[in-house]
């Protein structure tokens, strides 16, 4: 039996010394110290020893199994050192490499457009006005001159939050709010911010987008005032030379209203691609404040008079970089934002 102990000792120190990895060195463990290990049933079977001999036997094993314990923690110890290095080794740092520079941002090209349009403007003596986002029904189309079932409220497909409270669909309902904070005032301000129409998203259409809107009220104001904002805006955007063309049109909140188209930027009038050879480029529907609108806003109008405008921010953009997708605005693409 004494023997047997010390080939066991011996050969399961030798095995000990090839275990390389944790799995080994478990497997050893089992094989020895397990339940059905060599070394446990070896115990195990002093029972099978005469009673004399029992004794010098239980010390020899217990001895045995001591050294064995030892070994074994030092080997794991040392499995455990060498798995240390070797991911210190897998995962070295080159500290002295250059660090991956981080690129300053910038302001988005709409945001961009959006402070061309503001400086230009107030130059002309506009205030910036921002109105909410989150618009009643009323707000949106009644005091618009759109009471429910009008038709025209058809030109809009609408985001409705409850039966009374919906995503703006135009920039136009902060009208009413400015004209209902600054009564009785003159107003000349210009109202941005984002709209939002329930429309399948396309190529060629989003769900949101941008509108500029722009409202004068006053005493004398007419048409002329109108036509020649509107002229000036376009040729400190894009050249005095430019030329305006105005088209009767109709709008619910203007009478009369019209759009204006301005000769295209890149042919002159000539006809482009860019223009799709008509010569013209849109950029703004108008009109004079309907009098049902300025009376919802608290101005009479017997007294008073205003004219109104709005333009995209999205399409010059659109149109000066040949931009063919108004889905990029809002997919946060890097490669696409850098450009600008
Ligand atoms: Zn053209």
């Amino acid at each position: 039996m004494l023997e047997r102990l010390n080939v066991l000792e011996k050969e399961a120190l030798k095995t000990l010394k090839t275990t390389s990895d944790s799995d080994a060195l478990a497997e050893w463990q089992k094989r020895y110290f397990g339940k059905k290990g060599a070394l446990t049933t070896l115990l195990r079977s002093v029972g099978d020893l005469p009673a004399e001999d029992r004794p010098a036997f239980g010390k020899a094993a217990n001895q045995v199994k001591q050294r064995l314990e030892t070994a074994y923690e030092a080997h794991a110890r040392d499995l455990r050192q060498a798995e240390v290095e070797r991911s210190l080794e897998r995962d070295r740092l080159d500290v002295t490499l250059p660090g991956r520079p981080i690129g300053p941002g910038h302001l988005h090209i709409t945001t961009q457009t959006l402070r061309e349009y503001f400086a230009i403007f107030a130059e002309m003596g506009f205030q910036v006005y921002e109105a909410p986002d989150v618009e009643t029904d009323v707000m949106n189309f009644g005091m618009l001159n759109m009471p429910p079932h009008h038709p025209a409220r058809d030109m809009w497909d609408t985001f409705y939050i409850d039966d009374d409270v919906i995503l703006r669909t135009h920039t136009s309902p902060g009208q009413i709010r400015v004209m209902r904070e600054r009564y009785p005032e003159p107003i000349r301000v210009v109202l941005p911010g984002k709209c939002y129409r329930y429309e399948q998203i396309t190529a060629r259409s989003e769900h949101q987008f941008y509108q500029l809107e722009g409202l004068a009220v006053g005493h004398a104001i007419t048409m002329t005032y109108l036509i020649g904002t509107l002229t000036e805006f376009a040729r400190r955007l894009y050249g005095p030379d430019r030329r305006l063309r105005i088209r009767s049109s109709y709008f619910p909140f203007t009478e009369p209203s019209i759009e204006a188209d301005m000769d295209c930027i890149l042919c002159a009038g000539a006809g482009c691609r860019m223009c799709k050879y008509s010569g013209w480029l849109e950029i703004a529907g108008a009109g004079m404040v309907h009098p049902v609108v300025l009376r919802n806003g608290g101005y009479d109008p017997e007294e008073w008079g205003g004219f109104a405008f709005g333009m995209g921010v999205e399409r010059p953009a659109i149109v000066k970089y040949g931009i063919d997708d108004i889905r990029l605005f809002y997919s946060n693409d890097l490669r696409f934002l850098r450009q600008f």
